[in-house]
């Protein structure tokens, strides 16, 4: 693989060098020169208005990836403390780079953050870059892309994962177009292939039904994002020294200037954000009937401490709102318990609750799927049932 520059073509205009994730175009005397750096992602040769970059590849000649090396997974933040599922993903990160033989590095950018930075490196966690400074306090993803680039740029992992939540998705695509490489979105698993040491990427497709596995051949990093939930996270070492393992990254405030004007954030309700972080959710489905019924799941859901879920057949009928939908278009839960009322337990809900850690599945169907997942199987009216247990409970017996 060569890349050439016609001097006599080129004027030196650094339109190729703006555009260089990798920090691989320098200008002297009004001439683009590339050095080491040069992955040949061809961002330059489309971004030159002259022809003046060429890149020539001897026929079948196989890219040469040996420069990139590690895991390295982006730790969200909110409201200044790392949100679970980065360390989900760490979790998964260890796994892949044990396999690998290499590091798990992590990226953290934020303001002002504090929570958890220590508690990353129990997961596994070998070095973590971390930018912190009040120009990241609005979460605008524009900075934040660019801020995850300058880091994978010089890094050069091999494998690059975030969380596919809302500020994943929107990030996220935007570090993969930056830096040309592919993104499998929304993936429910991982593995590395023993033959060819490239990242297996899973997600499910076609309405759920199918599960495509995906690798990424042709550019580096492989990219993933991987849906909250999905994975477990698991401390390997409770006691750890973090003693050079934190490297601050010197943020040039000029160079992070976003192209949003934020006017209001709007935070949405309490119940709207947190459904994913409840231990215990009551859901209902369409076997309610009617959404009053909702009310009797909430008296349930309130005495265990835990808040409601719903199908999408019940949020399509208007009886609760799309914040409680759990399943492939909805959100993705692991609580400690998961009581299913009145739903059927299609593969596109099960997508979203199967991973709960004991399910108990009311249905007077008892052919319905829901019972393969089940822990816990009540083949009975849920208008029976539960008012049962609402009283079960309040007199202060076990509810299994
Ligand atoms: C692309 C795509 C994405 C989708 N995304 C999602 C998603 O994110 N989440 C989701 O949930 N669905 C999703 N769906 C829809 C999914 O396929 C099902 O249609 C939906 O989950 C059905 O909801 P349900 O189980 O409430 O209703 P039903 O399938 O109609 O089941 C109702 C159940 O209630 C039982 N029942 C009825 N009365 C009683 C009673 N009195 N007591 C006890 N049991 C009773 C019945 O036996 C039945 O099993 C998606 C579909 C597609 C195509």
């Amino acid at each position: 693989m060569k890349i050439e520059v016609n001097e006599k073509k080129c004027t030196g205009c650094k339109l190729c060098q703006s555009v260089c994730p990798y920090d691989a175009i320098e200008i002297k005397d009004k001439i683009a020169i590339v050095n080491e750096n040069c992955i040949y992602c061809g961002a330059c040769v489309s971004e030159c208005k002259f022809d003046a970059i060429k890149i020539t590849s001897l026929k079948d000649e196989v890219k040469d990836f040996s420069s990139f090396k590690g895991v390295c997974i982006y730790l969200e933040s909110r409201d200044s403390k790392l949100i679970d599922v980065g360390f989900e993903l760490l979790t998964k990160g260890r796994e892949l780079a044990d396999k690998l033989g290499t590091k798990l590095t992590a990226i953290a950018i934020g303001s002002n953050i504090k929570g958890g930075l220590g508690k990353a490196f129990k997961y596994g966690l070998d070095k973590l870059y971390l930018l912190d400074s009040e120009v990241f306090k609005n979460n605008l993803d524009d900075i934040y892309s660019k801020a995850i680039v300058r880091v994978i740029s010089k890094t050069k992992p091999e494998i690059f994962l975030a969380g596919a939540t809302s500020f994943g998705r929107t990030v996220i695509p935007k570090v993969a177009a930056i830096l040309r490489t592919g993104l499998t979105a929304d993936c429910t698993d991982l593995e590395i292939d023993t033959k060819t040491g490239l990242l297996e990427q899973t997600k499910p497709t076609f309405g759920g039904n199918i599960l495509a596995t995906i690798t990424c051949e042709k550019s580096r990093p492989q990219m993933a994002t991987v849906r909250p939930h999905v994975m477990v996270a698991k401390k390997i070492k409770d006691k750890i020294d973090i003693e050079g393992k934190i490297k601050n990254i010197e943020i040039d405030k000029k160079e992070y200037k976003s192209c949003y004007n934020l006017i209001d954030f709007d935070k949405g309700t309490e119940e709207d954000i947190n459904i994913t972080d409840y231990d215990v959710i009551v859901s209902g489905g369409r076997g309610l009937g009617a959404p009053e019924h909702f009310s009797m799941l909430k008296e349930l859901a309130d005495l265990l401490g835990g808040t409601l879920g719903a199908s999408r057949a019940a949020v399509d009928a208007g009886w609760i709102s799309y914040p409680h939908q759990i399943g492939q278009t909805g959100k993705t839960v692991n609580p400690k318990i998961y009581i299913a009322c009145g739903i059927s337990g299609a593969i596109q809900h099960l997508a979203g609750m199967q991973t709960s850690d004991i399910i108990i599945a009311i249905n007077k169907d008892p052919e319905a799927p829901i019972f393969k997942v089940a822990n816990y199987g009540i083949v009975e009216d849920l208008f029976e049932v539960v008012p049962k247990l609402i009283n079960r409970i309040r007199s202060g017996k076990t509810l299994i």
